[in-house]
């Protein structure tokens, strides 16, 4: 029992990891990639 609600749970995180959507920012000063809701570049630290 206490296998299958293991397994369950890796299959879960896995298809969360990567059906979840990421959208990235990318700065116009350095090319840096930064999440969508940073407000500042975490490379130079430049406004997005
Ligand atoms: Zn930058």
């Amino acid at each position: 029992m206490t296998r299958e609600i293991s397994q369950g749970r890796k299959l879960n995180l896995g298809q969360s990891n990567s059906a979840e959507p990421v959208v990235m920012i990318r700065c116009r000063e350095c090319g840096k990639l930064n999440e969508e809701d940073s407000r500042f570049c975490q490379e130079c630290g430049k406004n997005l």
